[in-house]
């Protein structure tokens, strides 16, 4: 039997993973997070100094792969695991500025298919349910207010030491809404036939149950 994908695009800092996580949890499906295959390309192409028009060539050499340890994803480069390393605010803007390099999204395109091929799949990020996965099964496109955005990453970082300013959050938010939504290739913008849920004002578990809701008015239920 063919296999179930479900998709969830949106932009940054609109709960995707997290809400993603609960709702594969519940369906026992595997959640894939594409935004770490591109902060890990960004890795690779800061941590060894790679200049834009270079970036083709040495795609080859990065060995990025994603592997599932007790149904959790980890992103490793070659055997070394990046989970962790790439959840700067340094690497989230270079992932939005490689990330529009035609070859890097060619790159991770098979990955990404094969994965949702072979498994019943969440996968969220920016083009899976325009480019990745045409022919998803459920298609959603997650989405909050800018503002209400920036207030959640602030409140996630606010315990931690060099936490960046309400206002730095929102410009970097900003920032990388426009260029992700407006690079030539694979942009950030709602598939046709995607439905829209906005979680300005719902909390987790709100907006986990308003995506439950979506999937088993699609396929019936999900569980
Ligand atoms: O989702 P996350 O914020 O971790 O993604 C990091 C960056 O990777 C995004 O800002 C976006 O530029 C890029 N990305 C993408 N396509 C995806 C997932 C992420 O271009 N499918």
């Amino acid at each position: 039997m063919k296999n179930i994908n479900i998709a969830i695009d949106g932009p940054a800092g609109a709960g995707k993973s997290t809400i993603a996580k609960m709702v594969s949890k519940k369906l026992g499906y595997i959640y894939v997070d594409t935004g770490a295959l591109y902060r890990t390309i960004a890795l690779y192409i800061t941590e060894n100094n790679i200049p834009d028009d270079k970036i083709e060539e040495a795609l080859p050499g990065a060995d990025v792969s994603l592997r599932f340890i007790d149904g959790t994803q980890r992103v490793f480069l070659g055997d070394r695991d990046v989970s962790g390393l790439i959840r700067t605010p340094e690497i989230s803007m270079a992932a939005s500025h490689t990330s529009a390099i035609p070859a890097v999204r060619a790159y991770l395109f098979g990955t990404q298919q094969k994965i949702a091929a072979e498994n019943n799949v969440i996968m969220d990020g920016r083009d899976i349910g325009t480019v990745v996965l045409p022919n998803a099964d459920v298609k959603i496109f997650l989405t909050a207010s800018a503002e209400e955005r920036a207030n959640r990453r602030y409140k996630e970082l606010a315990e931690k030491p060099d936490c960046p300013s309400y206002q730095e959050i929102l410009d970097d938010i900003i920032k990388r809404d426009y260029q992700d939504m407006h690079r030539e290739t694979a942009p950030l913008k709602q598939a046709e036939d995607a439905v829209l849920v906005d979680t300005t004002h719902l909390d987790l578990e709100g907006s986990a149950d308003a995506i439950i809701r979506v999937i088993t008015d699609k396929i019936g239920s999900a569980e």
